[in-house]
């Protein structure tokens, strides 16, 4: 059997080195090739877009391809309304992996909000200095918020358009909490603006206990048709038991 994990993530990653043994399934993870030096997970990797729904229908006829996984960023809504589209075109059946996102907890008073565009425009009456989480791609919806200055961090720089008060980090997670704590003591954050991106609550716990008022964007909605799991190892198991015959369409 030969399953596309359409990556990018640590979980795509880790459902690689996952399938890596089994018997009888060949995994090939794509990457959509944003970062100039990715983690490659092992196995065969593919880099770079597949040209929309067409292509990657395209893709997945040619490559006799059997299944997909859907491993992608929570906040990837194009590539994932995409393998949907795709996986009903081509009847090979589709499994979204996803990390559950945060929830509040005792002492939390999170701003929840349904865009960038709106935690670009709750922001000012929050506080002054921003810790941007966001992704360098998200940084333009703040280009507007002179009231503020913002410490942006992300893997790689942001382009313009960007807030005219601004610091880059540029840096890679795994973060701590000892570390998030004394990068918005340093900055003297008043305000972290986060994606529900789910995993490591690092930053929310530094916030919680700073005092620091945090911003949450709200995930896109899942495609309707796709069935979903919440761990690389329930996504591993449906490969196997698709390598032994039995994968099942969402
Ligand atoms: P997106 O907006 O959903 O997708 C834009 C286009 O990029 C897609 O239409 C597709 O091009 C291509 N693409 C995306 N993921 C791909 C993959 N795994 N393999 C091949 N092509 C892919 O995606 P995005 O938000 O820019 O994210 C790009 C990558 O970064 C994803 O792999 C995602 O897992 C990862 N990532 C995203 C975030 C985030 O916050 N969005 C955070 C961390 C990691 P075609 O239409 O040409 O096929």
């Amino acid at each position: 059997m030969r399953a596309l994990v359409l990556g990018g993530t640590t979980e795509g990653w880790a459902l690689a080195a996952a399938c890596a043994a089994v018997p009888g399934l060949e995994v090939i993870s794509s990457l959509a090739g944003r970062t100039r030096a990715p983690a490659l997970p092992v196995g065969a990797v593919r880099i770079g877009g597949f040209g929309g729904v067409a292509g990657l229908a395209a893709y997945l006829r040619a490559e006799a391809i059997d299944a997909v996984v859907d491993a992608t960023h929570p906040f990837a809504a194009t590539i994932t309304g995409n393998a949907a589209a795709a996986s009903e075109l081509t009847g090979v059946p589709l499994l979204v992996l996803r990390r559950p996102g945060w929830t509040e907890r005792p002492g939390d008073a999170w701003h929840r909000v349904a865009s960038l565009g709106e935690a670009a425009a709750v922001l000012p009456a929050l506080g002054e200095r921003v810790l941007l989480t966001t992704g360098r791609q998200g940084i333009a919806a703040f280009a507007g918020v002179d009231a503020c200055w913002f410490l942006s961090r992300s893997v790689e720089a942001p382009a313009p358009p960007a807030p005219r008060r601004l610091e880059v980090l540029l840096a890679r997670g795994p973060f701590t909490v000892e570390g998030e704590r004394a990068l918005l003591a340093r900055h003297r954050i008043d305000v972290l603006v986060t994606k529900d991106s789910g995993g490591s609550t690092a930053k929310l716990d530094a916030a919680r206990e700073g005092g620091v008022a945090v911003v949450v964007v709200d995930r896109p909605p899942l495609p309707a048709s796709a069935a979903a799991v919440a761990t690389v190892e329930a996504a591993a198991d449906w490969l196997r038991r698709g390598s032994a015959g039995a994968c099942t369409s969402g």
